[in-house]
């Protein structure tokens, strides 16, 4: 068996690879398993468009070997000051190519004079994974914190230098990559995913 996630985000790639090494299945990417495919996220939500990738790619002739599981997810920053955007344009917001820096910096603009209270926001990850019987299987997390007032921190990627943790009193950019993998969005539905995964591998 192995897993082939839809994703060509290597980011995400370095942490599904780091959840599902206990499971002793490799975890492959598009680009690893020579796929190059452009599939429309015309989804209304984040469980839709993860369904939509995950079934698109399982469609393909070359992944119905009947040993690839291909997992999709699909995430997003939703700010409550701002209606839940991005939301599921997280990755599209200002332009899919303009960088973090940017994108960062001007939801630090648009919540100026938003008072701390108010500024919640939660990173959310739906998972759809489509096994080579055709079962599909949904998981989800969702990780609470507040967005800050400047952009701190190295690890991570995307929003996570605007993402405050109350809790560690850092951003999501400034915990350890192992400490996020733990609870993350993405890590609690990968976890759920990997218990799913084994209960249907014994
Ligand atoms: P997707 O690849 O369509 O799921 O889009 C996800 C987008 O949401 C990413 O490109 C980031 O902008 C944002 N995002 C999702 N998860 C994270 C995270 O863990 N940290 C920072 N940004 C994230």
């Amino acid at each position: 068996m192995r897993i082939l996630f839809a994703t060509t985000n290597a980011g995400k790639i370095r942490e599904v690879a780091a959840i599902m090494k206990d499971v002793g299945i490799e975890v492959v990417s598009l680009k690893d398993a020579g796929i190059s495919a452009d599939i429309e996220e015309n989804g209304t939500t984040f469980e839709e468009n993860a369904m939509i990738k995950a079934s698109s790619i399982a469609a393909l002739p070359e992944v119905q070997d009947g040993q690839t599981i291909v997992i999709a997810d699909d995430s997003g920053l939703e700010i409550d000051a701002l209606g839940g955007q991005p939301g599921i344009y997280s990755a599209r917001y200002l332009g899919e190519d303009t960088s973090y820096d940017i994108k960062n910096a001007e939801l630090i603009k648009r919540l100026e004079g938003v008072a701390d209270e108010k500024r919640t926001a939660r990173f959310v990850c739906a998972m759809a994974a489509v096994m080579p019987s055709g079962e599909k299987i949904a998981t989800k997390g969702v990780m609470e914190g507040r967005i800050g007032y400047e952009i701190v921190g190295e690890n991570g990627f995307g929003y996570d230098p605007i993402f405050f943790l109350p809790q560690y009193g850092m951003t999501s950019a400034q915990i350890s990559p192992e400490e996020k993998n733990r609870i993350s969005h993405r890590g609690q539905a990968l976890e759920k995913m990997r218990k799913e995964l084994a209960d249907r591998l014994q």
